[in-house]
């Protein structure tokens, strides 16, 4: 038998990422649409462990879509990692009443979703993390907007490079996870992709440039934070080709904006996916799409695999450079 369902919680945790705004309402609008009632916890695990939380409504989700970041704040929280701090987030939520939880954000969340869920909490996952890092789900909330910052702030750099004929080194997000640097050299047109995945070769760098610059008025290299400081690559290319190189570490700008038609088209199928998902007894899930599909995937596979970089776009993108 199913346990119905008549109160929901939902929290946004580890880094921000721009269209949780727009899921906090389309999780709030649907789950009312069904009926049941509506508590969103601040500053992800911490806020529920401090019971710090608010009734959501129809009205208090009103003039959210277009804004990133999100309403209900983020944060990291070590408590939530220890034995009590987990049990007084559990009692929390049992003294309210809460019979399902959504947590919106990254693996590291939905390693702690997966705890709860051991403990006995009805949880379910939305992908929401810029570096759509996430294993068993195309895209996380908050990827295409970043995107889409990073090609227009590229583009003005490449307007200064090519008047200027100017080698540009721009370090872009991604601490273990090569995914927004491929799709931004892609994207961007990069002449090369430094990413944490395949081991740097500056000397080879150097000389296709050295090769490759004749005739062309700028170059750019974008650099994954976890592959290389943008300056230190900078630096050694300057040595190696004896051109000035410029440095541009876009920086938290990327996390930030409005989201994208994608991102909001995302955070709506997610969100429905994610009180269905509650309704029907599902729990140690996150919604996903793979295609064109929305589906669910068990925390079980998201937390102990890690997403492939796509080898075949890394290569194209050099391809054509
Ligand atoms: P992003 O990818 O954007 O950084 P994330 O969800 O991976 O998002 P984390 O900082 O890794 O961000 O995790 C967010 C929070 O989830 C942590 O502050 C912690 O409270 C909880 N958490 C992370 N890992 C675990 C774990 N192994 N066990 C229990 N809780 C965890």
């Amino acid at each position: 038998m199913i346990k119905e369902i008549k109160k929901i919680a939902l929290l946004t945790s580890g880094g921000d990422a721009s269209g949780m705004n727009a899921s906090i309402r389309a999780i709030t609008r649907y789950a009312k649409y069904k009926s049941l009632e509506v508590v969103g916890f601040y500053e992800g695990f911490k806020g529920l462990i401090a019971n710090n939380y608010v009734m959501l409504d129809q009205a208090s989700v009103g003039g959210i879509i277009d804004r990133g970041g999100t309403i209900l704040y983020s944060a990291r929280s070590e408590e939530f990692k220890t034995e009590p701090g987990m049990q007084k987030a559990i009692q929390n939520l049992k003294n309210i009443g809460v019979d399902g939880l959504i947590v919106i954000g990254g693996d590291g969340s939905f390693r702690g979703a997966h705890d709860l869920h051991i403990r006995g909490v009805q949880v379910v996952g939305i992908p929401g993390t810029i570096d759509n890092d996430i294993a068993g789900t195309d895209y996380s909330i908050g990827f295409d907007t970043a995107l889409n910052v990073i090609i227009d702030l590229v583009s003005k750099i490449r307007d200064t490079a090519f008047s200027h004929d100017r080698l540009f080194v721009i370090e872009v997000m991604g601490r273990s996870s090569g995914i927004i640097a491929i799709n931004a050299g892609v994207a961007c047109a990069a002449d090369y992709i430094l990413i944490p995945e395949v081991e740097v070769d500056l000397v080879k760098i150097a000389t296709k440039i050295k090769n490759h610059r004749q005739g062309k008025r700028h170059t750019l290299i974008i650099v994954a934070e976890g592959a290389a400081k943008a300056s230190d690559v900078a630096a050694s290319i300057k040595l190696l080709v004896g051109h000035e190189v410029r440095v541009s570490v876009l920086g938290h700008i990327q996390r930030g904006g409005s989201p994208s038609a994608m991102d909001r088209l995302l955070s709506a199928e997610f969100s429905k996916k994610a009180v269905d998902l509650l309704i029907k007894g599902e729990s140690d899930c996150m919604t996903a799409i793979q295609g064109k599909k929305i589906v669910s995937v068990p925390f079980e596979y998201v937390i102990n695999n890690k997403k492939e970089i796509d080898r075949e776009l890394y290569k194209l993108a050099h391809v054509l450079s």
